[in-house]
């Protein structure tokens, strides 16, 4: 029997939206020509209007970050400057409950995601870099590592506020000021930290932010102006973006996607494993960039592993994001429900079997049910794309070897994820994978002190840690190079 639950929803009260947002360039914010309207993935409601940014605000966004570079944080003691920096992580702390059910109504994100895990990891990066700030000459980057200068950052739309504060918080730190560029579909959580940064007055220039689509995208990386350019997004735009970029003396790093595998040895903790293959995959409808869309189990558990899995599947809730007990919301745009939708097809068509958990989808807005494709060949689009989306793929391996010939047989290389209770076996594969991240036992696990970023077309550089201060900071010889 399904136990029905009471709906438990955070309350959308919490969030005074305004009509119509503005460009927050200088300190303030200002509306402009032409605007957009951002909505509801999961209602399909207009929730606000947006500023579609031009040359001339991208311009304007620039020069108000080089002067507030050369004026005023760049000259500024660590320590002031960490100052800062933890008042943007108390009030992100304090204004939590309000920005969940803003990212969660801009995005589609259940609310458990946003209130748990992306606004407490946000306040987090900002806490720890803060600590940074006063201690750059004990980084291991020589005693008086110097900032790059005005970054560029442009964003994607999974986990809108948690990239920003990636992005945001070590450059500051590290005395850079930024333009930021969210994405078009998920702009209200970035002119919500924009109001922040007043609250906490930060420096009139030293964070910008200009909304807009792919073009405010390309104005910005592309920018004369800018020292540095960091972009989290798909690897199709990170090519385009380093292309724009090369020769121009510009530092550059691109955060991309991924297709990880997630191996389950047959020595595995079946229930554990299945815990984390929903949580790698099905969490937040897979809109995450690590998402764990590749699953590779050893034969003798094969089929007992995808028997549980689907048994598990179907106990999952898909509906109002708003609703705690929701695990998978809605996806994030009508492009990308027709992007899911299209390869899912795709893999029916090359062969693989399709299988999804049997819910009833909402009438309104952008739902896709999590769906497992098995007898999956590595050539298959449905297993070498990036999909971003609630889909998972099983294929079986023998030998530990072929364990580690498939999950590198992608063109990718962010994470991946390992199930045994053997800690050589452990360590063999770890060893071997070509992602940037491995999980052992556990998936999708995350923490400011620990460096993320990826390998081949998963983008180069790291977020986190110490390795990401290196991103920000000029040091000819070290980090990224100059493209
Ligand atoms: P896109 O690459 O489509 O867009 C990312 C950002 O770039 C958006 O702000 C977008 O604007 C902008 N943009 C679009 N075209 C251009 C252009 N030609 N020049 C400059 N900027 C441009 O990615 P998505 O928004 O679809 O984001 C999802 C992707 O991000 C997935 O591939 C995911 O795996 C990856 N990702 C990677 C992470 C990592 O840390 N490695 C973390 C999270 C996500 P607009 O929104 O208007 O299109």
């Amino acid at each position: 029997m399904r136990f029905e639950y009471a709906q438990d929803s955070e309350a959308r009260s919490l969030v005074a939206l305004r009509d119509s947002y503005g460009l927050f360039i200088g300190g303030s914010f200002a509306g402009g020509s032409s605007v957009f309207k951002t909505i509801s993935p999961a209602s399909e409601e207009v929730l606000a209007e947006v500023t579609h940014g031009t040359t001339e605000d991208v311009d304007r966004a620039v020069a108000a970050a080089r002067q507030a570079y050369e004026r005023v944080w760049s000259t500024m003691p660590g320590a002031e400057r960490g100052r800062y920096l933890f008042r943007i992580a108390r009030l992100l702390k304090e204004r939590a409950p309000e920005l969940s059910v803003l990212e969660t109504l801009d995005s589609g994100k259940p609310i458990r995601q946003t209130r748990d895990v992306d606004l407490p990891l946000a306040a987090a990066h900002f806490f720890y870099h803060a600590g940074w700030a006063d201690k750059l000459g004990y980084a291991g980057f020589g005693a008086t590592p110097r900032p790059l200068g005005v970054a560029g950052q442009v964003i994607g739309w999974s986990s809108p506020l948690l990239m920003l504060a990636w992005k945001i918080a070590p450059a500051l730190a590290c005395g850079n000021t930024v333009v930021l560029k969210p994405a078009e579909t998920t702009p209200l959580s970035a002119l919500a930290f924009a109001e922040i940064c007043q609250q906490a007055d930060l420096p009139p220039g030293v964070v910008n932010v200009v909304t807009g689509d792919g073009t405010t995208g390309q104005l910005v990386a592309a920018h004369p102006g800018l020292d540095k350019v960091a972009f989290t997004g798909s690897a199709e735009v990170g090519k385009e973006i380093a292309r724009a970029c090369a020769l121009s003396g510009k530092r550059l790093t691109l955060e991309l996607g991924g297709t990880a595998a997630n191996i389950v040895c047959a020595d595995a903790n079946i229930e554990a494993a299945v815990e984390g293959i929903i949580t790698g995959v099905f969490a937040s409808q897979g809109h995450v960039c690590g998402a764990g869309s590749r699953l590779l189990v050893q034969e003798p558990i094969l089929d007992d592993l995808i028997a549980a899995l689907k048994r598990r599947m179907t106990t999952l809730r898909l509906g109002d994001p708003l609703d705690s007990d929701t695990d998978v919301g809605a996806v994030n745009s009508r492009a990308q429900l027709d992007k899911i939708a299209e390869l899912a097809a795709s893999g029916e068509a090359e062969g693989a079997t399709r299988w999804s958990a049997p819910f009833a989808l909402p009438d309104r807005g952008f739902w896709f049910p999590p769906t497992v494709f098995t007898d999956v060949s590595d050539t298959y689009r449905i297993g070498t794309e990036e999909l971003a989306g609630p889909v998972l793929t099983v294929a079986a391996f023998h030998t530990p070897e072929q364990a580690v010939e498939r999950a590198n047989s992608t063109r990718y290389g962010l994470s991946a994820g390992i199930w045994t209770q053997q800690g050589p076996l452990l360590g063999w594969l770890a060893s071997r994978l070509r992602a940037g991240v491995v999980w052992a036992n556990t998936f999708n696990r995350f923490d400011p002190a620990a460096p993320f970023g990826g390998y081949r077309e998963s983008g180069f550089g790291r977020e986190g840690g110490r390795h990401g201060l290196e991103a920000y900071l000029d040091m000819p010889g070290t980090g990224t190079p100059d493209v």
